[in-house]
């Protein structure tokens, strides 16, 4: 399977970079199918780099702060206004509260004549679903587990079940934690979040140091590690220093455009 980094800036969308979402793609029944994971500021225009956004089939959310799906509305009105025919068949696995969280978010004008829109809207317009423990989407056996964050949120396994195989495990957003660990054994690559630097002061139950990463990677067995989810106020560069002492393998920072084959 093939990761696109279409945005990994953490928290916010940053000067060169949108915010969380990573294209996953497979060849499955004689096409290629799409799987964003996240889709957050920014994204949507970048998604246009890659694919069209009408070719992806599901979109799956780690959790439901901002940064990580409030480009869900964009991605409605490309679906909604852009020229052609229109798509609703996409897939958005997410938590439960997913569509609710979306309708607030897009919050269309309140029916003043001339202003009500059509349809009907963000929350039922797409195909929501909430995370399973496991589930097959298109040729990606996806499972999750509850990682600690201060929202419900998951991490995220993706396998092609398909012949090029390769596992990937996306964080989401979490503090130190053994599930993101289990989850991870023996990945390919594990793109895990690092928003935090070392500091007396972090808050528990939140983000990632480098060196936590890189940890987490080391304990999983996992082949490779890509660090995100940095925010514009650090050095990713740093980042990616305080993390090296802590695996000894492949180690990367996502940089938004780059594509990988994995398996
Ligand atoms: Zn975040
Ligand atoms: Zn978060």
């Amino acid at each position: 399977m093939e990761l696109v980094i279409v945005g990994c800036s953490g928290s916010v969308s940053g000067p060169e970079s949108a915010a969380s979402s990573y294209l996953v793609q497979a060849p499955f029944q004689d096409r290629t199918f799409s799987l964003l994971l996240d889709i957050g500021p920014g994204a949507l225009g970048a998604l246009y780099r890659h694919l069209d956004p009408s070719e992806v089939d599901a979109i799956g959310l780690s959790h439901l702060h901002p940064d990580h799906c409030l480009d869900a509305c964009a991605f409605y009105v490309t679906a909604k206004y852009s020229p052609g025919p229109g798509w609703n068949h996409t897939e958005i696995y997410g938590p439960p509260g997913t569509a609710q969280r979306l309708g607030r978010a897009y919050d269309v004008a309140p029916a003043h004549e001339g202003l009500v829109e059509s349809g009907p809207g963000i929350a039922r317009h797409f195909r929501y679903r909430d995370w399973q423990a496991a589930q097959q989407i298109g040729p990606f056996q996806v499972r999750t587990t509850r990682v600690d964050h201060p929202v419900e949120t998951y991490a995220i396994r993706v396998e092609d079940t398909g012949p090029d195989g390769g596992s990937l495990v996306f964080s989401g957003d979490t503090g130190p934690c053994q599930s993101l660990v289990d989850l991870a054994v023996g990945a390919d690559l594990l793109l895990v979040e690092a928003a935090f630097m070392e500091a007396p002061d972090n808050a528990p139950g939140l983000h990632l140091t480098g060196a936590q990463a890189a940890a987490a990677g080391a304990a999983a067995g996992a082949g490779a590690v890509m660090l995100t989810h940095i925010p514009p106020w650090h050095s990713g560069e740093q980042v990616l220093a305080e993390a090296t002492p802590h695996f000894d393998g492949p180690l990367l920072l996502a940089r938004p455009g780059d594509r990988w084959t994995i398996g």
